[in-house]
């Protein structure tokens, strides 16, 4: 692929996106309401490690629920493929990402680690002793997939930390139904703090970059995850990775992607690049409206939809 073509797409992307409106900041965590609902990046970066940026690109913000795919893959590496979809599942629950009704139609089964309860159960596998064990494998994750020391906003986390008391609940419920496969206390503290680092439109895209060139970070050369696990969680990504606008986001653009409620959005094209975007203002689902637009238009601009025949 021509790099002006990714050039013109990302630059196109940007102007598409911010010709439309709507939305509105995640509120229910304090800090995220505070930030300027007017920005938005976008950037690609490829499997080559080239990278293509567009406005607010480098701008710090809250990775929030994309840390999901992060700590999966740490927990992949650790217990295995297999164990993962029988611990945690492989599908949709169709519900937002903060329910519990899955739960208890499931026998506790979380059935995805890309919404909360699944997320909180990945977290209690993470290895470690205690929290603080725990805390520094999934930074150095978060880290590794990135090329870049990524750090931990004390104001995101504290902010996340003084209102989680759902994630709390979550927590004791999967304990209690046999799904919580640690502390729950040590596991939702650490959920809470993977979802409270600084990530920018460029780290984002980094860090799906590693996923598309099969777990090899395209910037430092580093095989960061088993190449095998790479499919699985692209197929998690796609069946869980838009709340409950999953399966639209598949039916339009078609490739596996995550939203956070910080207004990150993550695309990623197997073998080839990922796409990533931030823009506050989130849809009803909890996905950036802006984001959405922005990383549709550059997958349609370059004919990258994982279920069209090329
Ligand atoms: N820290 C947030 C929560 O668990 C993340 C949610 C999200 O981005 O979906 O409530």
């Amino acid at each position: 692929m021509k790099r002006s073509e990714i050039e013109a797409a990302v630059t196109t992307g940007l102007a598409a996106a911010q010709a439309v409106s709507g939305g509105k900041n995640a509120d229910y965590i304090p800090f995220l309401a505070s930030v300027p609902s007017d920005l938005v990046g976008l950037a690609v970066v490829t499997t080559d490690g080239t990278t293509f940026k567009a406005g607010d690109a480098d701008y710090p913000f809250a990775i929030e629920s994309i840390s999901k795919v992060f700590t999966l893959a740490l927990v992949m590496e650790t217990i295995g493929a297999a164990a993962v979809r029988e611990k945690l599942g492989a599908d949709p629950t169709g519900l937002p990402f903060n329910s519990v009704v899955a739960l208890e139609l499931h026998q506790g089964k979380p059935l995805s680690p890309l919404v909360n309860a699944g997320a909180i159960a990945t977290a209690s596998l993470v290895p470690g002793t205690d929290a603080e064990s725990g805390w520094a494998a999934i930074l150095h994750t978060q880290s590794r997939f990135a090329g870049r020391p990524i750090t931990l906003s004390a104001e995101v986390n504290a902010s996340e930390q003084a209102t989680n008391f759902h994630n709390r609940a979550i927590g004791w419920l999967l304990y209690s139904a046999g799904t919580c496969y640690g502390d729950p206390v040590r596991a939702v503290d650490i959920y809470t703090r993977q979802c409270s680092t600084l990530v920018s439109a460029v780290d984002l895209a980094t860090m799906g970059a590693t996923l598309a060139a099969g777990g090899i970070n395209p910037r430092t050369r580093e095989r960061v995850i088993a190449a095998d696990h790479v499919p699985p969680i692209l197929a998690e990504m796609m069946m869980e990775g838009f709340y409950t606008a999953s399966g639209d986001w598949a039916y339009t653009v078609g490739l596996p992607g995550k939203s956070g409620v910080g207004g990150g959005i993550l695309a990623v094209v197997p073998g080839e690049m990922a796409i990533a975007a931030f823009a506050p203002p989130l849809d009803a689902a909890g996905n950036s409206v802006r984001g959405q637009v922005a990383v549709a238009h550059v997958a349609h601009a370059l004919g990258r939809n994982l279920f069209a025949p090329r």
